[in-house]
């Protein structure tokens, strides 16, 4: 069984990234909107801005309070799409209830969406011509490609239907040629799936659904569910994932951590998403260039 380690993989590519933004003199900048107070998301937005910083990234933090309106954060995105300092928006979710958060993250400029949240880049992941897709996303595919798993015509089961993990994910790995099942809360004997996969992935958050006897011999397992669960040994709160862990790596050939799978991938590709629409942006300029110069 070998062990996932999303967080070397995270360090190598972060380095590549790095090099790459200072040798193509490249000037992105990263702007999150964070609404509210959520302490998840604050542990997010710190790891994305610490990434983003890492690599030679200029970060704007536009924090709004609990009480702001639909209205507020929309007319903010507008205001950032037009801006041609910004490289890239991301509205950090859960947005407390005020917000309507899918009438906003919808408006976001397609090209600066690097959450891959809008309507044109679901679009494009529909159909088969991939622009920026989810980071979650992103990052499984990448770390199973650097671990050699061959997608074609595998048998993949995704628990989870979420418009962030689940949908996309099956959409992304049907457009590598794997035979993709998703199974959700209402599927009925869950073990009749998750026993032929040979790639399972949950993306649930239920601590622990995942047991060995849902599973087969040599399966690969990735984690994406992330719990707070109160350890009474540290009294610490610990995350966990779907998987029992333990049990289901004496089966896998090849399984993520929790943390330290899935987590540190997830961050990687905001950084890899922020470079592809500074290269996207770039090649834009350069044809409107060659188009004024006939
Ligand atoms: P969600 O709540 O939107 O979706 C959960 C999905 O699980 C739903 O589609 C639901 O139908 C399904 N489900 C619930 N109970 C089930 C059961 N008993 N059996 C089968 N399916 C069941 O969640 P989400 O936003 O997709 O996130 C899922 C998990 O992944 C959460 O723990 C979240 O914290 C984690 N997550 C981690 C990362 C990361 O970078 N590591 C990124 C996104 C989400």
């Amino acid at each position: 069984m070998i062990k996932i380690d999303g967080n070397k993989f995270k360090k190598e590519l972060l380095e590549e990234y790095k090099e790459k933004i200072a040798s193509e003199h490249l000037d992105i900048r990263l702007d999150i909107i964070f609404v509210g107070d959520n302490g998840a998301s604050e542990v997010y937005v710190g790891k994305k801005l610490e990434a983003a910083s890492y690599v030679g990234i200029r970060t704007n933090l536009h924090r709004l309070g609990m009480k702001t309106t639909t209205k507020e954060v929309q007319d903010l995105i507008k205001s950032l799409n037009e801006d041609d300092e910004v490289t890239g928006i991301i509205l950090q979710s859960p947005v407390p209830k005020g917000v309507d958060f899918d009438s906003c993250a919808g408006l976001i400029e397609s090209r600066k969406d690097i959450d891959g949240f809008t309507k044109q880049n679901i679009f494009a992941l529909y159909n088969n011509d991939e622009e920026l897709i989810p980071c979650t996303v992103k990052g499984i595919i990448k770390l199973l490609t650097h671990y050699g798993v061959n997608l074609e015509g595998k048998n993949v089961v995704i628990i989870g239907r979420s418009s962030i993990v689940g949908k996309p994910l099956a959409l992304a790995l049907i457009n590598r040629n794997a035979t993709v099942t998703v199974c959700h809360s209402k599927t009925v004997d869950l073990e009749a799936f998750t026993k032929n996969a040979d790639i399972l992935i949950s993306a649930v958050g239920v601590p622990g659904l995942i047991k060995e006897n849902m599973v087969k011999e040599g399966f690969v397992g990735i984690d994406v569910g992330t719990t707070r669960v109160f350890d009474e040994a540290s009294g610490k709160n610990k995350l966990k994932g779907d998987f029992d862990f333990e049990a289901l790596s004496k089966k896998a050939s090849l399984i993520t951590p929790v943390p330290g799978g899935v987590g540190p991938m997830t961050v990687t590709c905001v950084i890899e998403n922020l470079i592809d629409a500074k290269l996207e942006e770039k090649k834009h300029q350069k044809k409107m260039n060659l188009k004024i110069n006939r």
